[in-house]
């Protein structure tokens, strides 16, 4: 079984173990202790008691992170799922960041961290999250794509997610989002979606983003 660097996650955060395995999906869950700062911010340590589930097809399938005691108000302004996971940013912006590495730490460093400082400073702060210009939710993540895709407009995103979704060959044919009149295989914008296509496979992209559409 491939334990995705969940060793040496254990490691660094010594307070967590393995809890009970539900299906294929593995189960960490304690006190997730950390201390960050960030942008020139305060330096900020504090807990949380979280279940981590990783499924076996991590990372092209995301973990699911949950906050056990209440700690976190359950309201948008925290980015909690309806599911009630935590949302440490979009599938894609996420998947990036595991790009170089896909293992447990990184998902802790680069994901879970920034959001668990940004939840801990507004708590004592109020305010915005902190790295929270994006608003929870569709909207929000339609943002975040337009700025990973170099796009300007939501439905110019909504094109280029469904173009991800199919064949290369076949979405080069299609008109390009990118507004320029030509077919996609004819614009320079099929070089960044081809450097997409490297980061995950159509079924992420499905997955993941055609629910958005
Ligand atoms: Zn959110
Ligand atoms: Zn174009």
């Amino acid at each position: 079984m491939n334990l995705h660097g969940a060793l040496e996650f254990l490691n660094d955060y010594p307070e967590m173990s393995f809890g009970p395995m539900k299906s294929r999906e593995l189960n960490l869950r304690g006190t997730f202790r950390f201390r960050a700062n960030y942008e020139g911010g305060p330096i900020i340590e504090d807990r949380y008691e979280l279940e981590i589930l990783i499924p076996e097809g991590f990372p092209i399938e995301l973990p699911k992170v949950k906050e056990l005691k209440g700690k976190i108000p359950r309201d948008n302004n925290y980015h909690i799922n309806p599911d009630d996971t935590l949302c440490v940013g979009s599938p894609l912006r996420v998947i990036l960041k595991l790009q170089e590495s896909a293992t447990l730490n990184t998902y802790a460093e680069e994901c879970l961290v920034p959001y668990l400082y940004a939840v801990s400073y507004k708590l004592k702060n109020g305010g915005d999250f902190i790295f929270g210009e994006l608003e929870h939710g569709k909207k929000g993540i339609f943002n975040d794509y337009c700025d990973i895709l170099g796009l300007t407009n939501p439905n110019q995103v909504a094109k280029a997610l469904s173009l991800l979704c199919m064949k290369k060959r076949i979405a080069n044919k299609k008109i390009c989002p990118c507004e320029c009149g030509k077919r996609l295989g004819s614009c320079n914008f099929h070089i960044k979606l081809n450097t997409l296509r490297l980061v995950a496979p159509r079924s992420f992209y499905k997955k993941h983003l055609l629910d958005l559409i």
